[in-house]
């Protein structure tokens, strides 16, 4: 997020290779995703940026098409959300303390209309104010965090927990 009133989000266009991203080729969007600076269309999946940056206050938004996401948001579609529990890494989210914590990843069916899929989002978000991700099933993992360091650390810590329960329930 670069400001808060009015709401100002610098995000990566669509069709960009992400890893070789300078910083002149963010955009940046107002609340309506509209693009106010730069060259470029803002990433498909703005919305649900908005979304989340709406309900949660986030300062940044990161998104990843990972395997294990993909499979787990899969295998566990049916019932709705997946749970990572008693793990010493879940320590590494914010505001849990223990390992003796059951954190919830709800899932959702994936959809091309991200208008939709916004919505259904921001109701989730704002009923479970304790999550700290969610899944799009066969598509990938959205997470975030206070600033860009935190949602970082978000990601790594719920990537490695899913390549966790995933390996466990395959025994590799
Ligand atoms: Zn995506």
């Amino acid at each position: 997020m670069v400001s808060e009133r009015p709401l100002r989000l610098a995000i990566t266009p669509t069709g960009l290779d992400k890893g070789a991203l300078e910083a002149g080729q963010f955009l940046e969007i107002d609340e309506a995703a509209r693009v106010v600076r730069g060259n470029g269309m803002p990433s498909a999946e703005t919305g649900l940026h908005l979304a989340i940056v709406r309900t949660r206050g986030a300062g940044a938004v990161l998104h990843t098409h990972s395997l294990w996401s993909t499979v787990l948001s899969d295998v566990f579609s049916a019932d709705g959300a997946l749970a990572l529990d008693g793990f010493e890494m879940l320590k590494g989210l914010r505001d849990i303390h223990t390992h003796e914590h059951r954190e919830i990843l709800p899932i959702f069916e994936n959809c091309q209309n991200i208008a939709q899929l916004a919505t259904q989002v921001e109701a989730l978000l704002k009923h479970e104010p304790a999550v700290h991700g969610f899944l799009l099933r066969r598509h990938g993992l959205y997470t975030w965090g206070q600033d860009l360091a935190e949602a970082k650390r978000h990601v790594e810590i719920l990537e490695f927990l899913l390549e966790a329960l995933g390996r466990s329930r395959t025994g590799v």
